[in-house]
């Protein structure tokens, strides 16, 4: 019989964050989820600019504003234009980036980590205060450790059986190098 640890590393590119709250027309909570598309609202020289959600059963919309009452020279013209063409990618980055939830209120659905037979989580990189509190929010409890490659580490040392590293994109390339070092390294 072995006693080689066994480790299984599972990268896995999450979509963009859902919301769960109350929808108006289904009447209780629903999922609400990222339509990679854009609102632009132009008044004066004065600009706003929402993410638009909608309820994954009856499409209800909900707006996450990501910029409101900016003077239009403020934003940069690239990503202006980028606003105006509904660029995915772009729409991508802001479903993923915890500040707009914090900003707009929005209750992300964490509950999925909520009662799963999750031993540990640790959040990582340098969002990872922001995270850890927003998961301390609904009472989901976490550790904190900025440097990917030390949170991996411990949590090898430490942990069980399977490791599963659930990364951002902006965060894929940079996690994926470390992983294939460390695995190198066995
Ligand atoms: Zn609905």
């Amino acid at each position: 019989m072995s006693y080689l640890r066994e480790i299984r590393y599972e990268i896995v590119l999450e979509d963009s964050f859902w919301v769960f709250r109350n929808c108006p027309k289904c009447g209780r909570k629903a999922h609400f989820i990222n339509t990679k598309k854009f609102r632009v609202n132009a008044n004066g020289n004065k600009l706003d600019v929402w993410l638009i959600y909608q309820c994954r059963e009856c499409r209800h919309t909900l707006n996450l504003a990501i910029y409101e009452r900016r003077k239009v020279s403020s934003i940069p013209r690239e990503e202006y234009q980028r606003f105006l063409d509904n660029d995915e990618e772009l729409a991508e980055m802001y479903g993923r980036n915890i500040q707009l939830f914090q900003k707009n209120r929005a209750d992300v659905d964490f509950d999925r980590f909520k009662g799963a037979n999750v031993n540990s989580i640790t959040v990582s990189g340098i969002r990872c205060y922001d995270m850890g509190l927003r998961l301390k929010y609904v009472d989901i409890e976490s550790m904190s450790q900025p440097d990917v490659e030390k949170a991996v580490c411990e949590r090898v040392e430490n942990g069980c059986k399977n490791l599963y590293v659930l990364v951002n994109y902006t965060a894929l390339f940079s996690t994926r190098n470390v992983l294939k070092r460390l695995e190198g390294n066995k």
